[in-house]
């Protein structure tokens, strides 16, 4: 499971600092979701590509000692449109693409901070190619996507919801 996690500072920081870096700590397990502190087994280092600069960062996981499942930690930063907001947000865009794919069936809708709404919708669809690259790198195959992209971008959405993104805000 991926846990996001805000550390407040930007990626070259975290970079510089490694292993240093604050980690949180993860007072219940997530999978089992038993009161105990999870123990941090190690680190795996990935790429994280920021604009045109590519880094070289560490990854925390933690292990839980009752079910034995993982918990990675990855910092917010590697997702650039996932600030904590997107999560109230998601499901608003979710239903304006089924309005927008669904022309004319339906009457037209109430969106809480419309402009919002637009704002995340424009940056969901202009990181497809980013979220390709990302759910590769997790190992998940990607096959039989939409080139259309406001079908691609549910199709996107459905996939975050099934590898259960979590975010933890401090
Ligand atoms: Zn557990």
């Amino acid at each position: 499971m991926i846990r996001l996690y805000d550390f407040g500072i930007d990626v070259q920081t975290y970079a510089d600092l490694g292993k240093q870096n604050a980690f949180p700590s993860i007072h219940r397990c997530p999978h089992c979701q038993v009161k105990r502190t999870l123990y941090r087994h190690g680190y795996y280092e990935r790429n994280a590509l920021m604009g045109q600069e590519a880094y070289r960062i560490w990854i925390a996981r933690y292990r839980c000692t009752i079910c034995q499942k993982t918990v990675t930690v990855l910092p917010t930063f590697l997702f650039p449109y996932f600030q904590y907001t997107i999560w109230t947000i998601l499901p608003c865009i979710n239903e304006r693409l089924s309005f927008l794919l669904d022309k004319g069936t339906r009457s037209s809708r109430f969106f809480p901070t419309r402009q919002g709404v637009y704002f995340y919708m424009r940056r969901l669809l202009s990181n497809l190619p980013w979220l390709r690259w990302f759910f590769q790198t997790k190992g998940k195959r990607i096959l039989g996507l939409s080139d259309e992209p406001l079908v691609q971008a549910q199709e996107w959405i459905q996939k975050m919801e099934e590898v259960c993104l979590e975010v933890s805000v401090k």
